[in-house]
């Protein structure tokens, strides 16, 4: 639409979590509403090369992209509101800045220079700003830098930002900078004196942003706009109130209210055609609110403390709980309390259970306890990754009899190693970017559930993990009832597993999570919401 890529930065001031992920989807959800060809970069200012070898604890959710990368979970954010699909390039840490840096300067490129923050790794930062832009699929291209304005390691990207500015031209780029109001409830007031400080902490640096969006938990009165206008040297209008949400998918029309997209357009010199009507958002927001029905779903994982660990698989639950007209309460429960004799009293008011994916030894039995129960019970159940490794590991146990079946990641000396390392696998020694990662094709079997469910023989789903269904079993379990109804054409593995005589009863080797959207939700989670709906309709909960 215009010749020249524009490129919104969005930076953060006051606190940390106030959003910028979410703010940035639904700015780009507008503008793409307007038709503009829009996508989302994050940059991290992080050591670590990618977040792939972070305990969810540190850093929440690890999303993976098609291509394979393990990426903030902001990025899951963007493909979920967009509809667009991220890769490697929308995610760049400091880490793998300066791990370019560094090789670079091992090869001799930088031709006997000290190598320098300034201008090298600034460099560095500024050409993966445009590296995306430069594509010539964009229009707009919105960076969120995260962090908050003031730390140290924030340092390097707000003097990018200043040089990006003055290369770029002052039309052509922009900064929005997302603050916090708080409320002094003793003074019944909300004060902006952090956000004055926020925003000096930028100019310091040679930033002035252009748009303060302010989150807060009032309405911001006339006076209180003027005062940051004042203070901070925006216009009036580019204070944009950022209030309290119910749901984070609420935020574009709180946005297209304040007039977010247009003063953005305006400060960029482009058209403002197209009214964003966003019908069919509007549409899945008036289901999502409004539904028909009620089912609970229980979650057993065991980063359950930070509901951030599992946010794909929650967001994914939401969607499908629209399509259905089902509200979808969700429980998380740790696998690690979990055992034989509490399972029955923590799981049986459930319409159904997901078992998530993970890692390691901590709360596998529990999780395996668990699927006995709704295996026997005839409660739904979804297993992905880990979870369908435990689905495979329990029904050995205590079908087939293999009381010691395990998974080599457990128990290395199990006897009977029902899941095991992948052979590419066993040689490898780092941990970093080196699990089977991205997308995958899968073949479904015919009249098999998975295959009804997609609607399609093939599919490609996203993976994250180093062990597999070992083909080793595969015959005994096929015999006794577990069916492998998904198998990858080029390596024959295992990827999805069903069981026979069971209303919903699938594990998935690979992520489907990653795939929901909130205009198009995975037919995975659709089917399961159903399902967990049938239960609770014919137990009449
Ligand atoms: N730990 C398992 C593996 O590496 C499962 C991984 C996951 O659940 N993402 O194979």
């Amino acid at each position: 639409m215009s010749e020249k890529t524009k490129y919104i930065f969005v930076t953060g001031g006051v606190t940390s979590s106030l959003g910028k992920g979410i703010l940035s989807a639904s700015l780009a959800k507008l503008l793409q509403a307007r038709g503009f060809r829009v996508t989302i970069q994050k940059f991290d200012p992080y050591i670590n090369v990618d977040p792939g070898t972070m305990n969810p604890y540190e850093h929440g959710e690890c999303y993976v992209t098609d291509d394979g990368a393990e990426t903030d979970l902001d990025l899951g954010h963007y493909e979920r509101f967009l509809d667009i699909k991220t890769s490697q390039a929308n995610n760049v840490t400091t880490g793998r800045i300066y791990s370019t840096v560094i090789s670079k300067e091992r090869r001799g490129d930088y031709l006997g220079k000290t190598v320098q923050v300034i201008p090298h790794i600034t460099d560095e930062i500024k050409d993966c700003f445009k590296k995306l832009g430069e594509t010539g699929d964009y229009d707009i291209v919105i960076t969120e830098i995260g962090g908050t304005v003031g730390d140290i390691e924030s340092l390097p990207y707000v003097e990018a930002i200043r040089q990006f500015k003055w290369d770029n031209g002052i039309n052509d780029t922009m900064v929005i900078h997302l603050t916090l109001i708080p409320y002094l409830q003793t003074s019944e007031e909300l004060k902006t004196k952090p956000t004055q400080h926020s925003v000096k902490t930028l100019l310091e640096s040679g930033v002035q942003p252009d748009v303060l969006v302010c989150r807060t938990e009032y309405p911001l009165g006339k006076d209180i706009r003027k005062k940051l206008a004042l203070f901070c040297n925006v216009k009036i209008n580019s204070v944009i109130e950022a209030i309290d949400a119910s749901s984070i998918y609420d935020v574009p029309l709180h946005m297209l209210k304040e007039n977010l997209d247009k003063v953005v357009l305006a400060k960029l010199k482009l058209p403002t055609k197209l009214d964003p009507t966003l019908s069919e958002w509007k549409a899945f927001l008036q289901r999502l609110k409004n539904p028909i029905s009620e089912v609970s779903i229980a979650v057993v994982g065991k980063y359950t403390e930070l509901p951030d660990a599992y946010k794909s698989i929650t967001e994914s639950l939401k969607h499908a709980g629209a399509a259905n007209e089902c509200g979808v309460n969700i429980t998380m429960i740790s696998s690690e309390y979990l055992n034989e004799e509490n399972v029955h009293e923590k799981i049986k008011d459930f319409d159904a259970v997901l078992v998530a994916p993970g890692f390691g030894h901590r709360g596998i039995e529990g999780k395996i306890q668990t699927i006995k129960y709704v295996r026997e019970n005839n409660i739904p159940f979804f297993g992905i990754c880990l979870g369908m490794q435990c689905a495979v590991i329990e029904f050995t146990r205590h079908v087939l009899g293999l009381s010691d079946a395990h998974s080599t990641e457990m128990e290395p000396n199990t006897k009977n190693p029902v899941i095991g390392l992948m052979d590419e696998q066993k040689q490898v020694t780092d941990k970093g970017g080196t699990m089977r990662l991205g997308a995958y094709k899968c073949t479904l079997a015919k009249g098999s559930k998975a295959a009804s469910i997609y609607g399609q023989k093939t599919i490609e789903e996203r993976h994250r993990h180093r062990f597999e269904f070992n083909n080793k079993y595969r015959n005994d379990i096929e015999k006794a009832g577990l069916m492998p109804v998904g198998i990858n054409p080029e390596n024959d593995l295992v990827e999805i597993v069903e069981l026979k005589n069971h209303p919903f009863f699938i594990g998935t080797q690979f992520h489907p999570e990653y795939r929901s959207t909130a205009l198009n939700p995975h037919p995975m989670f659709v089917h399961f919401v159903q399902a967990a709906n049938l239960f609770h309709q014919v137990n009449n909960k």
